[in-house]
């Protein structure tokens, strides 16, 4: 698909790896698994919203802002990467974290908190559970221009069909590589969370007639509610590619159970995910998203729903940084 008549910036370097998993494929002992290295991306340390930033930030560049707002929680990557994405194009930046967890947010809190502040945000309005995110961001925007500049608002999760598009390229990359390294996967396995990575993904595939099945691992619902929002994306973003394609509602498979008790709040099976994966491979997951996609892709491996021979492939979305914010939970 031709993704170049869409402005872009460029964040990172070139493709990130494809890489085999040998130690962790054996301690599992079920299929092959492979890894997608998108926690390598740029944008110090990146990850999958660099990818939907290149497309937003050259879109608000166009438009000629000077200023990011976007919303997260208050270990939020996507606030920190749109921070970073910020301070490389020389805008300011300006967060709405909402506090889903009361009495969470602490102006001092390690891991991404520290990083918004060592990279220099502007300003954070800390709002309650259940604000409205998109009200509350027009309120920066309007703030902002008030002072005679010009915001641009991102959605959070940077999940629109914009940046969606950078999931699409993702898929492109991931196909040339499997046939490049001769890799033929049977399945995916990715984060699901706004769903722009989920989505664009399988917009990607189906307009690339890329045929491998996406396991979507929710991680801050179920998927009676995950798989509708997931479709909508899947769909925006076919429909600002002009595919003509109506996305099947079977083309969205959503794993629910790994998420709880609540989303950001660890559990027994994200802390042996990360200890895993540490300790066969040397590769940091993180508590709040990936390392409850990996105790999905270990849980599912140990139902049996792979065969020892199938090569299962890992979408590695980042995170890192939280890391530094749970050190006592992933230790005990
Ligand atoms: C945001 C995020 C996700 C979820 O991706 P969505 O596109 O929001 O569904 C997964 N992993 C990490 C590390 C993230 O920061």
């Amino acid at each position: 698909m031709d993704l170049a008549r869409f402005p872009r910036r460029r964040y990172s370097h070139g493709p990130t790896p494809l890489e085999f998993l040998p130690n962790f494929s054996q301690v599992l002992n079920g299929p092959r698994v492979w890894i997608k290295r998108d926690d390598l991306l740029g944008l110090s340390p990146g990850g999958n919203k660099t990818r939907k930033l290149e497309f937003l930030v050259a879109d608000a560049l166009a438009q000629g802002c000077d200023t990011l707002i976007t919303c997260g929680a208050p270990q939020s990557n996507h606030c920190r990467i749109t921070l970073s994405a910020a301070v490389k194009e020389g805008l300011r930046c300006r967060f709405v974290i909402e506090e889903r967890i009361p009495g969470s947010y602490r102006d001092d809190a390690s891991g991404n908190h520290f990083l918004f502040r060592l990279f220099g945000v502007e300003a954070i309005t800390v709002v309650p559970a259940g604000t409205n995110m998109a009200a509350a961001m027009q309120q920066v925007a309007d703030e902002v221009a008030r002072a005679g500049r010009k915001g641009y608002v991102i959605p959070g999760g940077g999940s629109n069909a914009l940046g969606g598009l950078g999931y699409v390229a993702c898929a492109q990359e991931l196909q040339q590589q499997c046939f490049d390294q001769g890799v033929r996967l049977d399945h995916v396995v990715v984060g699901s969370g706004s769903s722009g990575t989920h989505g664009g993904l399988l917009a990607g595939f189906l307009g690339n007639r890329f045929d491998v099945p996406i396991l979507g691992v929710g991680v801050s619902r179920d998927p009676q509610d995950q798989a509708p929002l997931v479709h909508k994306e899947a769909q925006a973003v076919c429909d600002l590619l002009g595919l003509g394609i109506a996305v099947p509602l079977d083309a969205v498979t959503c794993i629910g159970g790994y998420w709880q008790p609540k989303y950001s709040v660890p559990n027994a099976r994200m802390v042996e995910a990360v200890q895993l994966l540490a300790r066969t491979e040397a590769i940091l997951l993180d508590p709040v998203y990936t390392g409850k996609v990996m105790a999905g892709l270990i849980g599912m491996s140990r139902e049996g729903r792979f065969r020892s021979d199938e090569n299962v492939l890992f979408v590695h979305t980042g995170g890192a940084p939280a890391l530094h914010a749970y050190e006592r939970e992933l230790l005990a």
